[in-house]
């Protein structure tokens, strides 16, 4: 071990510092992060309130320190699987169906490929090449997973409305196809797939149907209340074989936790791993991160309690409401336009008469953090309850950088 520290590497201090000191160091590194508690954030943080935020931040804090993975925490092991049932009973799942709480959307895909790949090849072992097929608006998380597991993967181009064309996978769909991926919403454009459409086609042809739900799994149960005809995803539908919902996006909870639930528990089994070559006896775990924050499954417990149907289903119809007026004021602007037809909470907007990420950079100086598309070229966002302190603003801004481009 080298005791001299490379030049301009930063190293442990010599000294310990106190809280004050480093509550103050961290604030002043914090000035230039994105003030989400005002709305000014188009992605990636899900407020809904400082109720909410203190209820996720206590509970986080009583179980700070455990792994929730380890089974000597009964108290995290109930709470995992209150956060399965609760789950299973919001997006369809049966009598066979399971689930497992996971650190992330992430994590949920990589083991839903897994199991996806495990069953095809305990069905199909002389195929050579196993390769998912998806609609080029998934996530790059499915790349990511094919790629760590040696496996192809075919994108094929969306329909003209933003979504899965289920004509065009079912063309594409071979004897190697393992897997059909699809989104409940896709995130660039915030449109369900056609679902119910793609678990015929999976079932005819014998592939296993995942539905990425990270964004709607928690927001669509509660919108489809109030909204008539969202489109249905869950796992009550003939060939939705897996669906993974991201607990930290609109479950409110704190960063890190997700769900990757399961329409038949033997779809499960596919997940298990296990070993004992090594000193320490059988190793078994049914995930890939080994420890999962004990204070993110407790905060996402103690928030949907908290919150509970009543709760949810108001910050669902604020979303919604505030979705309306962001898509009337874009709208109103002239010259933009929305890109399909947002199903819940994410919208698109181009313009065939602007540089549309000129207009992202003006309202960026404005103080607005930006989400962009690059194909085809829009601006992106996110609606979030938190955003009514932000909508008005940002119309005017939207329509003053609009002006200015006119010009
Ligand atoms: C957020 C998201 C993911 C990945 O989830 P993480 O929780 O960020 O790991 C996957 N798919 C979609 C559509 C997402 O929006």
């Amino acid at each position: 071990m080298s005791s001299f520290p490379l030049q301009g590497r930063k190293t442990l201090p010599a000294r310990g510092q106190p809280w004050s000191e480093l509550q103050e160091a961290m604030s002043a590194l914090r000035s230039a992060d994105t003030d989400w508690r005002r709305g000014r954030a188009s992605l990636d943080v899900y407020y809904a309130g400082e109720d909410v935020l203190d209820v996720a931040r206590r509970a986080y804090a009583m179980f700070m320190s455990e792994n929730a993975r380890a089974p000597q925490f009964p108290s995290l092991q109930r709470m995992q699987d209150d956060l399965v049932q609760i789950s299973l009973s919001l997006l369809g799942g049966g009598r066979e169906a399971a689930g497992t709480v996971t650190s992330g959307g992430a994590e949920s895909a990589l083991l839903a490929v897994r199991s996806a790949y495990r069953a095809f090849r305990a069905r199909r072992p002389q195929v050579r090449r196993p390769h998912l097929l998806v609609p080029a608006s998934v996530d790059p998380v499915y790349e990511q997973a094919a790629e760590m597991m040696g496996l192809d993967l075919i994108r094929v181009a969306i329909g003209g409305d933003y979504r899965a064309s289920v004509q065009t996978l079912s063309q594409c769909v071979e004897l190697e196809t393992m897997m059909i991926v699809a989104s409940a919403p896709s995130l660039p454009f915030g449109a369900i797939d056609p679902i119910e459409a793609l678990g015929r086609l999976a079932r005819e042809r014998e592939v296993w149907l995942h539905v990425d739900a990270c964004i709607g799994g928690f927001l669509a149960p509660h919108v489809a209340r109030f909204v008539p005809n969202v489109p249905r995803f869950d796992l009550a539908l003939p060939g939705v074989r897996s669906l993974a919902a991201d607990l930290h996006k609109f479950g409110y909870a704190a960063n890190g936790v997700s769900v990757l639930l399961y329409a038949d528990a033997d779809d499960q089994a596919h997940q298990a791993f296990e070993y004992n070559q090594w000193p320490k006896g059988t190793w078994r775990t049914q995930t890939l991160s080994g420890s999962l924050a004990g204070g993110a499954v407790a905060a996402a417990w103690a928030v949907m309690h908290y919150l509970g149907e009543t709760g949810y289903r108001s910050l669902a119809q604020r979303v919604m409401h505030l979705r309306d007026r962001y898509l009337e004021g874009i709208e109103r602007i002239g010259g933009l336009h929305v890109l399909g037809q947002p199903d819940l909470s994410v919208i698109a907007f181009g313009s065939d008469e602007f540089d549309i990420h000129a207009i992202g950079d003006a309202m960026q100086t404005r103080g607005w953090q930006i989400s962009r598309l690059s194909a085809p070229a829009a601006l992106h966002m996110t609606v979030t309850p938190v955003h009514d302190q932000a909508v008005d603003a940002y119309l005017d801004d939207l329509a003053r950088c609009v002006l200015t481009a006119r010009k």
